[in-house]
């Protein structure tokens, strides 16, 4: 068992605060206990939740609403607490202290109250549909982070301090900070690694002490005060806390000083090191997001991405002489290595590498003093800088490949692997990268931010972050998908564990549609129909709009985020028509960009162009598992006098879902509208029509479409 002891902090004996002997308490962890209000969804079931880490467990609990008043917003506490020990009197110090913990900002007394009790972690969470007379409220908090980090190679470790400044500019008073910390998901006993051992993955369980990531808090001080870390997920590290000892008012700012060092893991996930190739993705105590909901902290797991705060950073990497470094942000200092690593048959264009490094202007640089003494021999250091991003990612590797391209004013950077020369080099990785730019630009509008970054990383599939895609592959494909995330989920922040439909479901909907309109494919959705259809055949149905974790299984996870949540957005596109789609897309980000997002922005940007209520779609698709199916019960035929011919169609609707319906008989096509179990529908031909057919174009995801062609009767 790995106690947050091991994270560093705790080690030096520094807290009090956090349980350390006996962990007879453990709250379930993670949102899978708080759940948007739906309708006619499936119900939480209790088997689809992870078994605690203790022996004899029971489950008790229940969802609170937030009491007191001035709050914006609903909170439902720690709803279901697991016991090691089964005892009503620690039972009944935790129903005490659930009243204390109406609200996260109440974090810390509840943190005193079961110092030495054992552990405790609850989470806040907002129904992510509201009411429609809740008017969205924009804002979010001002973050700057300033860091120094040193890359030891032969220890395989970053050493790095960061100041980290934060101004509360929203509602009511924070009294603690929370913070992620990422890598600590991937190494034994995180909720990451015994998520993936209810599905007999073993992958992070098993990985040595020479292998697993961490991230290691050596030194926190707020204002001046040495601060306590909170571990409140024990034995997960992911989610950590401070409590501050002057709650932060609307307006007010406080620092902090971090010292951590970290690792990536050996297997690969998100970040990775393989030699001397790094991919620090997640790699530094990253400030979770408070918004209208409050604190937003979920501890990383296998099903559910991330969601960050926007914010300024000045990032110095001290790394070695021949190190090739690809990152968010422009390098402002040093050398990133990209000359020096240009590829032999690089064009005119892409060689010298074009920097932006004035972008920015001069932010003048402030040193933390980690790295006061000038770099050592063979080493160098590179600054790098970005502003509206909620993630600071990079990547390096002394073996990276450079290519880069432009895009109007905007740099294209590609760092490639030994061996990819034919499959990323000669511009072949540029130039699809510029390819998905161009295009995602008619869609959503132009790109904000100075460079695109895409690198080859250690690890298959692909993962964004802003400016930067980290990519097992050059393919078209992944490459528009990553590069409409840096869109999808970098400038319009969306929240990837509660809504992972929003970010997912929408680029791959983007990717799919690319491929449509830029590359021409045809019957691009058929297969994504029937497997989906398919798959709802063989499980329990689950909304698409639910939180990450919530999904029974990482299968359902993916289906639905990924497959029914693009097909969420096709449909919606067929039915405002590909122009009203593109406008509210467009509408959608001009109004949101740089901020969060969730379904309400979307769905509000969809109406104003759409001009008609779309709230019945939003639901049905969203939030309800009900299941779409229209049947050609009939088709009869008769020759008028004049010659023509009149067909008459039976169509039954047998599904609970409604959507409008196109019917074609012969080469003439209706549309009906009617929510009426049976509809009745004539359509007059000039020919004797053959056949009729329901949904021609395929534009609906119908459980059943064996039932929507009939060969034409004659009466
Ligand atoms: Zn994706």
């Amino acid at each position: 068992m790995l106690f947050p002891d091991d994270t560093g902090l705790l080690a030096q004996g520094r807290s009090t605060r956090l349980p350390r002997h006996t962990a007879q308490w453990l709250f379930e962890r993670s949102f899978r206990s708080c759940r948007a209000p739906y309708s006619g969804g499936t119900a939480p079931d209790s088997h689809r939740l992870p078994r605690c880490a203790v022996p004899d467990v029971r489950v008790h609990g229940e969802k609170r609403q937030a009491e007191g008043s001035g709050a914006p917003w609903q909170v439902w506490n720690f709803s279901r607490l697991c016991i090691g020990e089964p005892g009503a009197d620690r039972g009944a110090i935790l129903e005490k202290n659930g009243q204390m913990s109406e609200r996260m900002g109440r974090y810390k007394m509840l943190g005193r109250a079961l110092a030495g009790a054992g552990s405790v972690v609850f989470l806040s969470c907002l129904p992510s549909g509201r009411s429609e007379a809740q008017e969205r409220e924009k804002f979010h908090q001002g973050v700057d982070y300033r860091i120094e980090a040193y890359l030891d190679e032969g220890e395989e470790t970053l050493r790095a301090r960061a100041r980290f400044r934060y101004t509360h500019r929203g509602h009511g008073t924070i009294d603690t900070l929370f913070f992620h910390q990422h890598l600590n998901a991937f190494r034994p006993n995180s909720d990451w690694a015994r998520r993936d051992l209810e599905f007999g993955n073993r992958r992070f369980t098993d990985l040595g002490p020479e292998d697993h990531a961490f991230e290691r808090l050596l030194s926190v001080s707020i204002d001046g005060s040495p601060a306590d870390a909170i571990y409140p997920g024990s034995p997960d590290s992911t989610v950590v806390a401070f409590a501050l000892e002057t709650p932060l008012e609307q307006g007010e700012s406080a620092t902090v000083l971090l010292d951590w060092e970290s690792r990536p893991s050996t297997l690969p996930r998100r970040q990775g090191r393989r030699g001397r190739h790094y991919d620090f993705a997640q790699w530094y105590p990253r400030i979770a997001v408070y918004d209208e909901g409050g604190w937003q902290v979920q501890p990383l797991m296998p099903q559910g991405e991330f969601y960050g705060e926007f914010a300024t950073y000045d990032v110095t990497l001290d790394v070695a002489q021949d190190q090739v470094i690809g990152a968010t942000g422009v390098p402002v200092q040093g050398d990133p290595g990209w000359a020096g690593a240009s590829s032999a048959g690089a064009t005119e264009e892409s060689a010298p590498p074009q920097l932006r490094d004035d972008f920015y202007g001069s932010p003048p640089e402030e040193s933390l003093g980690l790295l006061a003494m000038d770099p050592e021999t063979g080493r160098k250091r590179v600054r790098w800088h970005a502003r509206d991003v909620h993630h600071f990612a990079w990547s390096t590797n002394p073996d990276y490949t450079y290519e880069g391209g432009r895009h109007g004013d905007l740099a294209i950077h590609v760092l490639y692997q030994p061996g990819d020369e034919t499959s990323w080099g000669n511009r072949v990785a540029v130039d699809r990268t510029i390819r998905a730019v161009e295009w995602l630009e008619t869609v959503f509008g132009p790109y904000p931010y100075p460079q695109v970054t895409n690198v080859h990383r250690i690890e298959g599939g692909g993962t964004e972050f802003p400016m930067m895609v980290m990519n097992g592959s050059a393919s078209q494909g992944l490459i528009t998908h990553e590069v409409g995330h840096i869109y999808g989920h970098g400038i319009l922040a969306n929240n990837e564990w509660k809504d992972a439909w929003l970010d997912e479901g929408f680029i791959s909907f983007m990717t799919s549609w690319f491929a449509e309109e830029a590359d021409g494919a045809t019957r691009v959705w058929e297969r994504s129909l029937g497997m989906v259809a398919a798959f709802e055949d063989r499980v329990t149905p689950q909304p698409v709009a639910i939180p990450s974790a919530d999904f029974l299984d990482p299968r359902s996870y993916s289906t639905y985020s990924y497959s029914k949540g693009s097909i969420f957005f096709y449909m919606l596109r067929e039915l405002m028509g590909w122009d009203d789609f593109r406008r509210a897309t467009r509408l959608y980000f001009e109004t949101n960009k740089f901020e969060h997002v969730n379904e309400y922005d979307f769905r509000v940007a969809a109406e104003a162009v759409y001009g008609e209520d779309l709230s019945w779609f939003f639901h049905q698709w969203l939030h309800t598992t009900h299941r779409l199916d229209y049947e050609l019960r009939s088709a009869e035929t008769e020759q008028q006098d004049d010659g023509s011919w009149i067909t008459e169609l039976t169509v039954a609707r047998n599904g609970e879902a409604w959507m409008p319906l196109e019917v074609q008989v012969g080469s003439v096509r209706a549309k009906l509208d009617s929510k009426d179990a049976l509809q009745k529908v004539s359509i007059s031909t000039q020919g004797k029509p053959e056949s009729a057919v329901l949904d021609p174009d395929m534009v609906l995801l119908e459980s059943t479409r064996e039932n929507n062609r009939k060969v034409v009767e004659e009466r």
